[in-house]
């Protein structure tokens, strides 16, 4: 890969990961013993509970939970790419070794398998 696209790619991978970064502190509080770890804030409605209102609490701490998972995911393949445009194995499918296509870097330059090897998945 040519150092004009690998740097352009890491442009990107560091905006994603800027934005991730936005969301996840938006409704979760970060974990300062755990790097890339995020902790769901658990929502207070309020000092004085009645049943419903802790029943609000617990729905919205469950459906807040899937959400930060998947963004600490892909947050954390993010920064698996970083590394690897670091130590220069970027671009390489994790399965077969081949080189992942460049315009499927460009879609998702998170990406960690060529696209055969992910449709093989
Ligand atoms: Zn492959």
């Amino acid at each position: 890969m040519d150092k004009n696209s690998l740097s352009q790619l890491k442009k990107k991978l560091e905006d994603r990961r800027l934005k991730l970064q936005d969301e996840l502190a938006s409704f979760s509080k970060k974990d300062e013993q755990v790097k890339g770890d995020y902790d769901t804030n658990f929502p207070d409605f309020g000092t004085t509970q009645s049943v419903d209102e802790e029943a609000l609490e617990v729905a919205a701490y469950d459906s807040a939970l899937p959400v930060e998972y998947a963004l600490e995911l892909r947050l954390a393949n993010i920064n698996k790419a970083l590394d690897k445009i670091k130590n220069g194995s970027y671009g390489q499918c994790e399965k077969c070794s081949e080189k992942i296509d460049i315009k499927r870097l460009e879609a998702m330059p998170e990406a960690t398998l060529c696209l055969k090897c992910q449709q093989n998945n």
